[in-house]
């Protein structure tokens, strides 16, 4: 049995000046769905495409056009849904939220109010090893993006770009289960984890193909353990969204903040207002953007052009016969399988791809070992330059080959560093290598034993020394391994100085 058993972190206590303070956290985070089409129109979702070019009849909201749902999008939503072991709703609808923006052509987004596609579920946000957060998804629904105004390319005009208008998302909402701004980021890092696995999202915040509006409150303590036992939002602060955050650094910054603001109100007597806010990453602070709306200033209704979505369980099913091993399963099964920390367990899985690669060398040979290599010296030279896992010039099998060759005994550690910087900038088979450079360790003890008595011959007074200090026999094994470049065996080197110093 896979154990994924954790304790609950303590919550962020932040310290006002008259008394101590919980944070309490809610996020409503957009992923952008990988697909090539729209939701509703086959208009391309291609980043970074001249303005304007990716925009169907439909999207620009010409008279008469209707949408047509997008399967695979619908597809990506049922997966991600079961990723975060929800509940997928076999009937779903779409709602039409009404607001004017010039960004919104149609005058209204689609979304999902009333019958989202999928229901409860659950994510858990690793905070340190055998720590962890158990946060409560509350539902998905497919929604479309807006298009974006530009007000910085002209003094006396704006600019529309709609490429963006109609694009899937996936609008994700926890419910207020995350507890201090690490919680906030980590959460954020484990949901775009979980969809990476699975493919539904590439998550590139910068690209804002994934998004959060952040809901904070503050709480005196206590408050919450009562919200948790009753699940009545009464016993929390009123809270305040920021919204549209596309940083995990302005995510952390602006809880803390807004926290903060929070405080300095109550304490001061006054009350918070329950409004959206935005943040400004120059400044460091929060500001109200408007007063919070309620559903009702939408006049949400039907969508009168999508009929109800209805799905059947057997094609619910397949999609989840096709899910990949998640994040939490690969790395209990590492810690099991290959006997690692979980720490170690959670550095190769935060990627697929690093997963896979630890895999193929470990395949038959010492986890532990393995991992070590992977860690330190593969992902350490990678980062140097920058490069991912995927462009790696070491392949598995020549990692593997490296990591053969010292537990047959042929090479050292410290030859096998040097072997792996060949292989990392050159190429070529490890064994080839040690065999043409002569790098292969010399066991032959007669061999050592010559070199040993030479620099014993040769330096008389560190002889008398190391005789009454036997902590200065290093210095021999020292002089001996330098004078055969590394390439006697340390422990035979060790064992005969031992034995010729007395
Ligand atoms: P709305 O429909 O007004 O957007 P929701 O009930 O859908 O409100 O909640 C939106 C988000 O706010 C959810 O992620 C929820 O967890 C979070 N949230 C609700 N109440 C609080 C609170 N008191 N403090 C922090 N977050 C909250
Ligand atoms: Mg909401």
């Amino acid at each position: 049995m896979l154990d994924l058993s954790f304790e609950a972190p303590a919550p962020k206590v932040i310290s006002g000046a008259k008394a101590d303070w919980e944070l309490v956290i809610g996020l409503e985070v957009h992923a952008q769905v990988a697909s090539r089409a729209k939701l509703f129109s086959g208009a391309s979702t291609q980043f970074g495409a001249e303005p304007n070019s990716n925009v169907a009849f439909v999207d620009a909201a010409m008279p008469g056009m209707l949408p047509v749902i997008n399967e695979f999008c619908v597809e990506q939503a049922v997966r991600t849904g079961l990723g975060l072991k929800a509940g997928i709703n076999l009937f779903s609808a779409f709602d039409r939220k009404n607001y004017f923006y010039p960004d919104l052509p149609q005058g209204y987004q689609i979304s999902q109010l009333y019958h989202p596609i999928v229901g409860e579920g659950e994510v858990i946000v690793d905070m340190a090893p055998g720590v962890a957060r158990r946060v409560r998804i509350e539902r998905i629904h497919l929604e479309q993006d807006a298009g974006k105004s530009i007000h910085d390319m002209d003094p006396n005009m704006s600019f529309v770009d709609l490429n963006r208008t109609g694009v899937a998302l996936m609008e994700i909402v926890s419910r207020p289960d995350i507890r201090g701004p690490e919680e906030a980021a980590a959460y954020v890092g484990k949901l775009r984890q979980i969809m990476r696995y699975l493919g539904t999202c590439d998550g590139n915040m910068q690209n804002g193909n994934l998004r959060a509006d952040v809901n904070v409150s503050v709480c005196p303590p206590g408050a919450y353990e009562k919200y948790q036992e009753t699940q009545d939002f009464s016993h929390l602060g009123t809270r305040c969204e920021i919204k549209n955050m596309n940083s995990m650094r302005f995510i952390q910054a602006a809880i803390e903040y807004e926290a903060r603001r929070q405080i300095a109100i109550l304490e001061d007597g006054g009350q918070i207002v329950q409004e959206t806010r935005l943040y400004d990453p120059d400044k460091g602070e929060t500001r109200s953007m408007r007063s919070k709306e309620e559903a009702h200033d939408y006049r949400y209704f039907p969508c009168p052009d999508l009929l109800p979505l209805e799905i059947e369980q057997a094609w619910v099913d397949d999609i989840q016969a096709s899910l990949p091993e998640l994040p939490d399963e690969k790395k209990a099964r590492f810690v099991t399988q290959f006997g690692l920390t979980e720490y170690d367990a959670g550095v190769l899985t935060a990627d697929v791809d690093s997963a896979a690669y630890f895999e193929a060398v470990a395949e038959g040979r010492d986890g532990k070992i393995a991992a070590n290599w992977v860690i330190n010296e593969l992902f350490g030279r990678l980062k140097k330059e920058e490069h991912d896992i995927t462009a790696s010039p070491v392949t598995p099998a020549q990692l593997g080959g490296i990591i053969d060759l010292i537990a047959g005994g042929d090479i050292s550690g410290k030859i096998a560093k040097e072997l792996f910087e060949i292989v990392y900038t050159a190429g070529g088979d490890p064994a080839e290598i040690v065999a043409a450079r002569g790098m292969k360790q010399v066991t032959d003890t007669g061999a050592i034993e010559k070199v040993v008595d030479e620099i014993i011959a040769a330096n008389p007074a560190q002889v008398e020394k190391a005789k009454a200090n036997p902590k200065l026999a290093g210095w021999f094994v020292g002089q001996v391994l330098k004078a055969t470049g590394g390439k006697a065996n340390p422990q035979a080197v060790n064992e005969i100085v031992a034995r010729k110093l007395g």
